[in-house]
Formats: structure tokens, C-alpha cells, sequence
């Protein structure tokens, strides 16, 4: 398939661009075709004009030139006739004659060829003085010596002399002046028929192009004669000069002369060839432009195919998304199943089994079972973030009853680590808050764990705190504050990215898929919140996140420790559980295993339980026998639970109307409680089924009669119900938000086995002690027998350093303090230690002004301190821990 969009998407880019360069060939020869056309066309228009332009002048130059040379033979004619009429001295005439024209020689000869007066003309001119005794006035042309104008002189009829005038050759030019020349060439006077040169009349073109100097003889005359004997006095022109000149010729009327001239190309081109250049410009600027055109179009084109080939592949993606989504879905439905059973199998081993050792082992499975069904989860959530199903569903939700289920849960796995845990709630929080409970807790939950997880000694303090917006809402600050690992500062920018751990060297025992803090990012970013990391690697990492909330009820949340352990004792109260041997219960679902966890799940309860595997089977069961509540698997061949339900309600002998119908379903996808509620059920429990839960929905379901109080209820460990915890918050997560949070008091207050043999007192948390020693007595004894003999050493460090103001010694010793009192159960002093520490930190690093008032603290509370090491001491003597 690809293959062929490949190459069918290859011609079409082929086919485009092979058109493109037709186009662009066929437009690049238009205008080319039309630019020598334009040429051509010039060209002849050129000739054209040019050739009537020289013709026209030169012929105005022969006729001007004809007039002149008529009245030079006129002027001599009539001096003739006054000299005869006068009857002058031949002498003085011919002087005062020359003296009028000084630059030509005049003479006068009689018939014969004999001088009577003036310079003697040359032998050459007897013929032409010959021809005017005739009675012809002539003008003739000596080559190299000049021009002889003959005119007869009349005495009555007859020729008595022939008056004669002489212009040498250089003068020529200058005695018979052209009024109307050419302008733009060059142009001659010449014998007609020899072509041989009489004046030069110059010019601003090359007279070497037409004229060979050495003959004095004009090129290629014969060429134009034809022309000037066809036309008689009109000029002619020729392209005998090869295209570049215009040549003329014309003749000189009755004189047996020619002027002959050419005119330049460029004269007449000149102007034109800058229009010639100007559309050349255009054209080219044309088909630069069409080249650009061209190109621009090809690359869109391209863009255009490759777009489109984007979008395919976005959809493709997209597809694929989808297709990832469902599967995860589907994968969590079919690995939701199995783990369900193992951990209702395990279960059932955990409460039956009495061997010490198999207990253990079951404990392992619980534990691993446990992970990865919070690794399921992760990537399911991931799965519905990234596919647009997760949904922000605000409800309104009592804050205190959320930090109790967050507190109950982190404590005790901080405890089990032996890290001190704080919890430092704003009392003047507001309790009824309105947002995403579930998510909050999520989210909350998932920077605690970290702190946990990635701190191997010191504490984790939980903080929260509120701050009323301008609109009337909370801005809800919940930190986590550690004094683990910390994160390199290159690190901090890949905290976020999915699949990404740090510093995998350091960590690699712990466990984690590097997605909850990606998780985190997205669902606190989908609650219009935002999270921000301060970290110091090797001293500990400060996560805050910010939620905008609602407030339902301004009424503060108080003291939170102290509800916390009010609540602790209600739910110990709940904790004794029930039992209900009159109560029926029917639960259906296609794997059997399923239907046996169930039933081992409420053993004790005595409920009256009946299996179905399949919905017809249900359907016949509720035809028979009325049922005090209804489980229904969800995911069922043939008959699936949706239509299960629909079916059963349909039906009118169905003993079971009005009976409550719960949905079961390892299917945790976003909406899923809407969606059952929706179709008609009661109410919505996740798988694996989470044992607490599932009684607890039973105790609400039941009709009150038939709960009774409990005999014989199985009692559990603080292990046990701490580890249940976990899950009820990781079932609660996947959709059944809704039930009250499950807590034991036992998480908070210790081993009770531990606490029940020993008398109590103020100043010492035993519980807290022992899990700092592996719940070994003995080992306990040892430590505060080392901590109550060190006392004296302790104290002088520290007045040492305090009477000499050495506020470094004095916060390093009371740093140590610190961790030594809460290793061996001196919560009080241990806090107290802590903070002198901070007020030593604060006034070592702090700012300025405030240095006065944490010197005034530690002044303040550095004896007390003391005082409380010594009750502490005093305490463990009482009490037996040690003996001096
Ligand atoms: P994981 O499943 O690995 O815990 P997260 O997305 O929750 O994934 O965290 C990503 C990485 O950020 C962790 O692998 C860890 O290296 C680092 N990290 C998160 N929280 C802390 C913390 N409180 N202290 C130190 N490192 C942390």
C-alpha cells in the first residue's frame, strides 16, 4: 500500500514538474519569438526611415549644390558681358575680378588658347576652354590640382573670349558650400562615372569606410551608379557598406557631378536600440519572473504533496493511538482479571494460613501483586491522558477525609523505612473543598511516594497550606518536603518526561517505571495547577503543587492531627466489621475463580452467597429467588452485564426489582462509573476486588436488619490493613472515588503489641523507636542506654559551642541531636533539635534583618532543649529502657 502512495505520489511529483519545464520552455520560446519579431520589425523600420531620411537629404544637398555652381558660372557670365559691354582693360578686369575672389584664379583666353589677361590655365583645360568657345559654360574636375569653371564671353552673336576661374582642389569644399548636409555621416563630391573624388566634405563618420585616399576614388561607386542613373536626381541608397551604413548618392544637375555620402547606423538606431535594450529588460525581466513563478509553484507543490502526506500520517498516528488506547484498555481488563485472583487466593492464604513462614510468602505475592497493579495503572492513566479520556470530574470532597487517606497511606510505608514523617497542616484551611478528589489525592500521593522511595534516611514532611484567591476560591499548596537523594541540576528538566528516571546508578534498587511524575505534570496541569521542584542533590528535593479549589463550606479544617486521630477511632469502630447469615447475596461472573475469591472474600461475613456464570444463568436465578444485592461482572460472553442488567429489569418475573445491582469490573477506564450508573446499576466496584471495600459496600447495601454485630471477625495486623490501605487507594483511583476513604489507627500509633506492654509516658514514642530497630526490644534498650550516657558529652558540645557563639558547631551539633533523639523514639526532642538546627541554618545563610530574631530563638530554646534530653533520660529509667 505505501509502496504504491510512494510511487504514485513519485509520477505525480513527475508529471508536475515535467509539466512545469513544458510550460516553462514553451513560454521562454513565445517570448523569445516575439523578441527577434520585435527585432525584425525594428530593423526594417530602422531601414526603412533611415533609408528615406538620406535619400531625402542628400538630394536637397545636390539641388543646393546644382543651384550654387549655376550661379558661380552665372556671376562669371555676367562679369563677361560688362567687360565687353564696358570695353575694359582685359588686365584690370581680370584684377579686379581676383581681387573680389582671392582664393581663385582668374583668367581670360582668347579663341586659340592664347592668354589676354590672368593667370594661363593648364594644358589639361584646353579642351574645356575649347568646349566653351563652343558656347557651353563647363565645370570640370583636374584631379590633384582642382576645379575649372569655363564661361564664353559674347560680343554680339558671336564668342570673342572664354572667361575662366580656377578653385584648387583644398578649396573646394569651402568655395561650394553645402546649406543642407547630412549631419550624421560623411559626405563627398565626385565625378559622375569615374567616381573620383572632387571635395571631401567631411563629416562625423570615417571617411576611410567609402573613400581609398590614395586613388582619391570613392569604393564601390559602380554599385550606386545603376541606382543614380534610374532615378535620376534622386538619391539612392545601397547596403553595399554591409548593413552598418546607409550610402547615398545623388546627382548634381547639369554639372556632371555626384554627391555621394552614408550615414551611420547608429544615428538612427541609437534612440531605438535604447527602446531595443528597454524591451529586451522586460522580456528578461519577464522570464525571470516566470522562473521564479515557476520554481515557487514547484515547491508548493511539493509542500502541498508533502502535507498531505502529513496529514495522512497524522491521521495514521492518531489511528494507531486509538488502537493503543483500546488495547490498554483491553490489557487492563485481561491482567486486572488474573491479578484479581491472585490477590483474593492470597488473601484467603493470609488469613488461613498459620505458618509463620507461609504468611511471609503470601505477603511477598501481596506486595508484588500490588506493584503491578500500580504499574497497570500508571500506564493506564498515561493511556487516558494521551488519548483525551481522562476527565477532570470536580465534586465536592471534605479535604481533611483526603490528607487522612494520603497521611494514613505515607506514613506508614515512610515509618517502614524508618523516616520520620511531619505533617504540618494550615489550620485555617477551609474542610468542604470542590475539585478532583481523586486525582488530587493521586497526584498528592505520587510526590509523597517519591520522597519516600527516593529517601534512604531523614524525614519526609508533608505541608499544606491554603491561601484565599481574590475571587472567593483556595489556592491549595501541598508539599513534600525530603531529606533524600536530591536531583542533579541537569536532571531537573528531564523530571517531568514520561519513561525517564534519574539517576538510575543510585536507584536502581528502587522501583518505579518513570511515569508518575509525567502523570502528575499532565493531571495537576488538567486542574489548572502547576508543580514546581526545588532540589539539592545529596541533601533533598522539595515538590509543591498548586491547585486551584473551590471552597464548599469556608469552615477551617482545624487542628488535623487531632481529627485524624478522632477519625482513626471511628473507623477502628467500622473496623470491627460484621456479619449477616440472613443476608443473600448473588454474584455473577464468568470465571469461576473470580466467583471463589469472592465467596472466600466474605467467608466470615456467614452472607448467603450464590454464584452465576453467566448472565442467563443470573437471569434464571432472579426469576427464582429475590437477592439482597447483585454482583455483576461486566465483561461476560454472550450476554455481557449491560445487558445483563437491562434484561433483569425488563423482566417481569424477576424477583430482584428494586434490589441494588453492582457492576464488577477490572476495566478502569475514565467514566466508567458515570457509564454504569447511567445504564442503570447501583453502584461500581473495581477488580481485583479489595476485601474491605467490597464489606464495606455490602454494610451499606444490606437492609440494616440482617447486619449483625460481629462474633468471630478475623482480626488484622497493622501490616495488613496499612498494605490494604494501598490498594483501596489504588482501587479508588481506578473509579469507586466515592466510598470513604479506609483508615486503621493502627499505622499511626505503632505496634500495638509493642505499645500494649509498656506503661506510656511524655517524652518517648517507643513505637517509633522500635521501628527504628527492627522491632527488637533488646536492640531498642541498646540505643537509648547509648543515647542517655552520651548525654553529658552531648550537652558540653553544645554549651561549648553556644557560650562561644559558634552557631556553626552549635547547628551541627543540634543536627545530630536531632536524628539521634528520633532514632530512639524523642519525638518532642527531636523536634525541638531540629528546630534550633533550622534557626542556626537560618541564621548562618538567612537574610540579614532577620538574624536577631533567630539568635533570639535559639537563645530562647536552647536550654529548654536540654531540659527535655534530660526528662527523656529520666523517662527511660522509669520506664525501665535503661539504668545508670
Ligand atoms: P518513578 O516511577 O521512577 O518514581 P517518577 O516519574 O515518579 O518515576 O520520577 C521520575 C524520576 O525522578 C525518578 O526516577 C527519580 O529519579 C526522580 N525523583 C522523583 N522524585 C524524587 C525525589 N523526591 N527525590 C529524588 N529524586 C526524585
Amino acid at each position: 500500500m505505501n509502496n504504491e502512495a510512494g510511487e504514485s505520489k513519485g509520477k505525480n511529483i513527475f508529471s508536475f514538474a515535467a509539466r512545469l519545464v513544458l510550460s516553462f520552455a514553451v513560454f521562454v520560446l513565445i517570448i523569445t519569438s516575439i523578441g527577434l519579431l520585435v527585432h525584425w520589425k525594428m530593423n526594417v523600420l530602422i531601414d526603412f526611415e533611415a533609408t528615406h531620411f538620406v535619400r531625402d537629404k542628400t538630394q536637397d544637398a545636390a539641388n543646393d549644390l546644382t543651384l550654387h555652381l549655376d550661379s558661380v558660372a552665372r556671376e562669371l557670365e555676367d562679369a563677361g558681358d560688362l567687360f565687353m559691354r564696358e570695353n575694359l582693360r582685359p588686365s584690370a578686369f581680370v584684377d579686379a575680378l581676383a581681387a573680389r575672389d582671392p582664393s581663385a584664379t582668374i583668367g581670360i583666353a582668347e579663341y586659340g588658347g592664347k592668354i589676354v589677361a590672368g593667370i594661363p590655365f593648364f594644358k589639361e583645360a584646353s579642351e574645356q576652354i575649347g568646349y566653351s568657345f563652343r558656347g557651353a559654360r563647363a565645370i570640370r574636375n583636374y584631379a590633384g590640382r582642382g576645379v575649372l569653371v569655363t564661361v564664353p564671353v559674347l560680343k554680339g552673336e558671336n564668342i570673342r573670349y572664354v572667361l575662366y576661374k580656377f578653385y584648387r582642389s583644398e578649396t573646394v569644399a569651402e568655395r561650394f558650400p553645402l546649406p543642407s548636409r547630412l549631419g550624421m555621416g560623411h559626405i563627398f563630391l565626385c565625378e559622375r562615372g569615374t567616381g573620383r573624388v572632387v571635395a571631401d566634405y567631411g563629416g562625423n563618420a570615417d571617411s576611410g569606410i567609402f573613400y581609398k585616399e590614395d586613388e582619391q576614388t570613392l569604393i564601390d561607386i559602380d554599385r550606386l551608379m545603376p541606382g543614380v542613373d534610374k532615378n535620376g536626381n534622386e538619391a539612392v541608397t545601397t547596403d553595399a557598406l554591409g548593413g552598418e551604413y546607409f550610402p547615398c548618392a545623388a546627382e548634381v544637375q547639369n554639372w556632371n557631378f555626384m554627391l555621394v555620402g552614408y550615414a551611420d547606423r547608429d544615428f538612427f538606431s541609437g534612440g531605438i536600440s535604447k527602446i531595443h535594450l528597454l524591451v529586451l529588460w522586460v522580456f528578461g525581466l519577464l522570464i525571470l519572473l516566470f522562473s521564479v513563478f515557476t520554481l515557487y509553484s514547484f515547491t508548493a507543490a511539493l509542500a502541498a504533496e508533502e502535507s498531505k502526506e502529513l496529514k495522512e500520517a497524522k491521521e495514521e498516528a492518531e489511528r494507531a493511538n486509538q488502537a493503543k488506547s483500546a488495547f490498554l484498555a483491553n490489557m487492563s481488563h485481561e491482567i486486572r482479571t488474573p491479578i484479581n485472583a491472585v490477590l483474593g487466593m492470597n488473601e484467603m492464604i493470609r488469613r488461613e494460613a498459620d505458618d509463620e513462614q507461609i504468611r511471609k510468602y503470601s505477603w511477598n505475592i501481596k506486595s508484588a501483586s500490588e506493584t503491578l497493579l500500580s504499574l497497570i495503572n500508571d500506564i493506564l492513566d498515561f493511556s487516558k491522558i494521551e488519548s483525551g479520556k481522562m476527565e477532570i470530574v470536580e465534586v465536592s470532597y471534605q479535604l481533611s477525609s483526603l490528607l487522612n487517606d494520603v497521611v494514613n497511606m505515607i506514613r506508614y510505608k515512610a515509618e517502614q523505612k524508618g523516616l520520620a514523617f511531619y505533617i504540618k497542616v494550615d489550620e485555617s484551611i477551609p474542610d468542604s473543598l470542590i475539585g478532583d478528589e481523586v486525582r488530587i489525592r493521586q497526584v498528592i500521593v505520587n510526590i509523597l511516594n517519591n520522597a519516600v522511595k527516593y529517601t534512604p534516611e531523614g524525614s519526609v514532611t508533608f505541608d499544606v497550606q491554603g491561601e484565599k484567591t481574590e475571587d472567593g476560591n483556595l489556592l491549595l499548596r501541598v508539599a513534600s518536603i525530603d531529606t533524600g537523594l536530591g536531583i542533579k541540576e541537569e536532571d531537573k528538566s528531564k523530571l517531568f518526561s514520561k519513561f525517564q528516571r534519574l539517576d538510575v546508578e543510585k536507584n536502581r534498587n528502587v522501583e518505579g517505571t518513570g511515569l508518575g511524575l509525567s502523570i502528575t505534570l499532565r493531571l495537576v496541569e488538567m486542574m489548572h495547577g502547576k508543580i514546581d521542584v526545588e532540589s539539592t542533590y545529596g541533601e533533598g528535593s522539595t515538590f509543591t503543587i498548586t491547585l486551584p479549589q473551590k471552597i464548599n463550606d469556608p469552615m477551617p479544617i482545624g487542628d488535623f492531627e487531632k481529627r485524624v486521630e478522632a477519625f482513626v477511632k471511628g473507623e477502628q469502630a467500622y473496623r470491627e466489621s460484621f456479619i449477616a447469615p440472613e443476608a443473600e447475596v448473588l454474584v455473577v461472573d464468568d470465571n469461576s475463580m473470580n466467583l471463589f475469591v469472592f465467596e472466600s472474600l466474605l467467608k466470615s461475613t456467614k452472607i448467603n452467597i450464590t454464584t452465576a456464570k453467566s448472565g442467563m444463568e443470573c437471569l434464571e436465578k432472579i426469576a427464582a429467588k429475590r437477592y439482597d444485592i447483585v454482583f455483576l461482572d461486566h465483561m461476560m460472553p454472550e450476554m455481557d452485564g449491560l445487558e445483563t442488567l437491562a434484561r433483569a429489569k425488563a423482566m417481569p418475573e424477576s424477583q430482584c426489582h428494586g434490589v441494588p445491582f453492582i457492576a464488577l469490573t477490572a476495566n478502569a477506564i475514565a467514566g466508567a462509573r458515570e457509564m454504569f450508573l447511567e445504564k442503570g446499576f447501583t453502584d461500581y466496584l473495581s477488580k481485583p476486588i479489595n476485601s474491605k471495600l467490597l464489606e464495606r459496600m455490602i454494610q451499606d447495601y444490606l437492609p440494616e436488619s440482617k447486619i449483625l454485630n460481629p462474633e468471630d471477625a478475623p482480626a488484622t495486623t497493622v501490616a495488613e490493613s496499612a498494605a490494604q490501605e494501598t490498594a483501596a487507594v489504588v482501587e479508588s483511583e481506578a473509579g469507586a472515588a466515592e466510598t470513604e476513604p479506609e483508615t486503621t489507627g493502627s499505622a499511626a500509633a505503632g505496634t500495638p503489641a509493642a505499645e500494649s506492654a509498656d506503661p506510656g509516658g511524655t517524652e518517648i514514642d517507643k513505637a517509633l523507636g522500635l521501628q527504628y530497630c527492627g522491632d527488637m526490644e533488646e536492640m531498642f534498650k541498646e540505643f537509648v542506654k547509648m543515647f542517655c550516657e552520651r548525654k553529658g558529652e552531648t550537652f558540653e558540645k553544645i554549651r561549648t559551642a553556644y557560650d562561644a557563639e559558634n552557631w556553626e558547631d552549635y547547628t551541627t551539633h543540634v543536627h545530630a541531636l536531632k536524628s539521634t533523639a528520633l532514632s530512639v523514639g524523642g519525638k518532642k526532642l527531636s523536634e525541638e533539635a531540629k528546630a534550633l538546627e533550622m534557626a542556626g541554618h537560618a541564621y548562618l545563610e538567612g537574610p540579614e534583618d532577620e538574624k536577631e530574631k533567630q539568635l533570639a530563638y535559639i537563645r530562647e530554646h536552647h536550654e529548654p532543649t536540654l531540659t527535655l534530653y534530660d526528662a527523656y533520660c529520666e523517662e527511660a529509667e522509669k520506664r525501665g529502657f535503661w539504668e545508670k
